[in-house]
């Protein structure tokens, strides 16, 4: 009888237990009084997770600001990759440490055998190319 008072809308969910029509958001069926799963409420709560990326957004310019360090200067990142690239100095001064200690490793290490100065000297000829920011995700001052 009152069903028909009631427009339906594609938010407007069935009770599991009768069937019939329970207004979004209330708590029990209205027919039977079985307890609605809250899981049928999500209309109300989706719009949550599109805050997410709106926030991660705000927060990149607020971090830009907390660098304490100037920018690395690209030329700089390039000569030290060029000379001495084969023991990782110019990842160390781009903020690479992990990448600077592995060729300064395979640097020192291959040094008796002259291929593991070779192998991370053409790797650091490939960097001074390809790299132009820095470890912390600045562009380097060219
Ligand atoms: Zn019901």
């Amino acid at each position: 009888m009152l069903s028909h008072l009631f427009t339906p809308t594609p938010n407007q969910m069935k009770c599991e237990y009768c069937n019939n029509e329970v207004q979004p958001g209330a708590a029990n069926c209205p027919a039977c009084g079985a307890p609605v799963p809250a899981v049928n409420v999500t209309p109300a709560a989706a719009p949550a997770p599109r805050q997410a990326p709106v926030h991660a957004a705000s927060v990149q310019p607020q971090y830009q600001q907390q660098y304490s360090t100037p920018p690395k200067r690209r030329l700089v990142y390039i000569l030290l990759a060029v000379f001495i690239g084969e023991f990782g100095v110019h990842n160390f001064y781009a903020g690479y440490t992990k990448r600077g200690l592995l060729q300064l490793l395979i640097g020192l290490l291959g040094l008796p055998f002259v291929i593991g100065p070779l192998i991370t000297a053409v790797w650091a000829i490939i960097e001074a190319f390809t790299v132009t920011q820095s470890a912390d995700g600045r562009e380097m001052l060219s």
